[in-house]
């Protein structure tokens, strides 16, 4: 029998768990048993808490995972957070393979002075906070300002933009939560500046999502032609990137036209970078510097304007937050690993393995790589009967570890869905006492 202990329950986790079912089922080495860990008592990582609440088709990849979380060879161990609760080194004494899983969940900072000023967040909480994830549930944003400012250009800073932009009726159907679909009722933004440090040829955002831009019911994007480079520049791009520049051109293309009747306009500014936040207490502007392109890269011009914001959202990437014990790649902000091995019996994937890139699926090659490793280096390594899951069980119960299992989060999950407004899929708990408590 081999133990292997997955820590973190989001795509990555789920991908693991799922080729390791495959490579140690019959016919193979036998037999095998997974615990997956969260700290949260609720699964899915990113998939409940940053997929965009209005992109309910892309949530539902977490019935696949249910159906490995049902396989009678896993458990879903949630509540229990590895680092604080329970050691890397405790499981790797009980389990024959530890496999990192917990994604990047924190902020990449921004690193310009003023950062730290109120209604300046990281979009990790941003998002956290209209999808419910309990530790940002509380955030608040002030939205009684009329211009917001996203710094970056990728499919984050478009969920942002799109979030804030829609009206109460467009996220029918959405599982946004009750307190941020109250806030942007009341939102007076009219104005949401995204900012790149490079051109439109460099942006990192999909065609499907940038197009939803130019499809909002009281919101459209301003896109300057002048920014855009020469036309026939487009044939070099790769066709995904291409068919994103043609939205952008698109956009320009319509005008002022097709943002009349629109109360917000999404304003795209290319080639500046933040250099400071001012206000007193709270954000009132940004200063930035204009870029150009040099080999591909931002170069700072030197000159420098001040654009005036109520709200700040940086969308700039994540980092791995370390867990005592494991070595860790700084520069990176990842696990320091060689293709997912930490050290034999250590292994990290995901986001936790190569930061914050890529779609949900890249994350199912790396969790199928991952399991080879582990195969080969229990191949070479001399058999031990590790206790697993009944080991854990022993020691959770010696401190009192209040462990909520995959049917508890089934409980959890109907409660949800017994409490969603009409047209919702659920109205999600966003304290973890109250997922608790509804585990019954
Ligand atoms: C805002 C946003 C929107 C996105 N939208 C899309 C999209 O529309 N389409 C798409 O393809 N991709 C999207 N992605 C990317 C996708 O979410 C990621 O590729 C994927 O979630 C990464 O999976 P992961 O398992 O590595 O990490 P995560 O999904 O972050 O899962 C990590 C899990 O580990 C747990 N954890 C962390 N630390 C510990 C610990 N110490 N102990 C126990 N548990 C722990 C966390 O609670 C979490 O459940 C989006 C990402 C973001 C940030």
């Amino acid at each position: 029998m081999r133990h292997i202990a997955i820590v973190g329950s989001g795509p990555a986790g789920y991908y693991t768990a799922e080729a390791a079912l495959k490579a140690f089922g019959p016919g193979n080495e036998g037999a095998v048993r997974v615990d997956i860990f969260d700290m949260l008592p609720v699964p899915f990582g990113l998939i409940r808490s940053g997929v965009a609440p209005d992109h309910q088709s892309i949530k539902a990849v977490s019935r696949r995972y249910e159906k490995v979380a049902l396989d009678d060879r896993v458990r879903f161990v949630g509540n229990v957070a590895i680092g604080r609760d329970v050691s890397v080194d405790e499981l790797r004494g009980l389990y024959d393979a530890v496999v990192l899983a917990t994604g990047a969940p924190r902020d990449r900072p921004l690193g310009v002075p003023g950062e730290e000023l109120g209604n300046v967040f990281g979009s990790a909480a941003f998002v956290g906070w209209y999808n419910g994830h309990p530790q940002f549930a509380q955030l608040a944003p002030d939205l009684s300002g009329k211009t917001a400012a996203i710094i970056g250009m990728g499919n984050v800073a478009l969920d942002v933009a799109r979030i804030l932009a829609k009206t109460p009726g467009e996220f029918s159907g959405s599982d946004i939560v009750a307190h941020a679909l109250d806030a942007l009722a009341d939102s007076n933004i009219e104005r949401i500046f995204i900012l790149g440090r490079r051109g439109p040829h460099q942006i990192a955002m999909t065609p499907k999502e940038l197009g939803e831009l130019g499809e909002l019911d009281r919101a459209a994007p301003l896109v300057r032609a002048r920014d855009l480079p020469d036309l026939r520049e487009d044939e070099a791009l790769e066709p995904g990137q291409r068919k994103s520049v043609s939205h952008l051109r698109a956009f320009a293309a319509a005008g002022e036209a097709a943002r009349a009747g629109k109360p917000v306009t999404i304003d795209f500014v290319f080639n500046v970078t933040s250099k400071a936040l001012h206000g007193a207490g709270r954000v009132e502007a940004i200063d930035l510097e204009r870029t150009r392109l040099a080999a591909g890269r931002s170069v700072a011009t030197g000159e420098t304007f001040r654009l005036p914001v109520d709200l700040v959202v940086s969308c700039i990437g994540y980092r791995t937050v370390p867990i005592p014990g494991v070595p860790f790649d700084e520069a990176g902000g990842r696990f320091a690993n060689e293709d997912g091995r930490i050290a034999p019996g250590l292994y990290c994937v995901g986001w936790a393995r190569r930061g914050p890139s890529g779609t949900i699926g890249t994350n199912r090659p790396d969790g199928y790589a991952v399991v080879e490793l582990v195969e080969a280096d229990l191949a070479a390594a001399s058999a031990g009967e590790k206790q697993g899951g009944a080991g854990f069980d022993a020691l959770a119960a010696e401190r009192g570890l209040d462990v909520v299992s995959f049917t508890d989060w089934k409980r959890i999950e109907e409660a949800e869905t017994i409490a969603a407004r009409e047209g919702a899929p659920r109205e999600k708990f966003v304290d973890v006492g109250a997922m608790i408590k509804a585990r019954g």
